[in-house]
């Protein structure tokens, strides 16, 4: 799975489809579910002495959604983009565009196996 926490993504099924880019909050099971900043609202009734809700009440919160219900939103092509890994010329991993080929993030420290010289 090549989305992490805090990637920009839109979701591309079920009711909160749209277009709008939202953060990622979460992601779990290993990186099948998702908690999308806005997406999936629930309410959750709390009774008194809930921390965010010492009265008690509803309150509001994401729940998690199919991570493949989401596609990563690429700000050079702003769109929906696929993301891949690649090594650079330093040999660290990163993650890519595979529209645009920009580099989104590293995501492990360089090697020397991978390194073109
Ligand atoms: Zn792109």
């Amino acid at each position: 799975m090549k989305i992490k926490r805090g990637d920009l993504v839109i979701v591309t099924a079920g009711d909160d489809k749209s277009n709008t880019p939202r953060p990622v909050q979460q992601v779990l099971a290993n990186g099948q579910k998702v908690v999308v900043e806005g997406v999936n609202l629930v309410y959750k009734h709390v009774k008194r002495g809930h921390p965010k809700s010492p009265q008690g009440g509803r309150l509001r919160m994401e729940k998690p959604i199919q991570s493949s219900n989401i596609k990563f939103f690429c700000g050079i092509c702003e769109a929906g983009v696929k993301l891949g890994y690649r090594y650079n010329e330093n040999g660290e991993k990163e993650r890519f565009c595979r529209k645009c080929s920009t580099t989104v993030s590293v995501v492990s420290p360089a090697r020397e196996k991978f390194a073109k010289s």
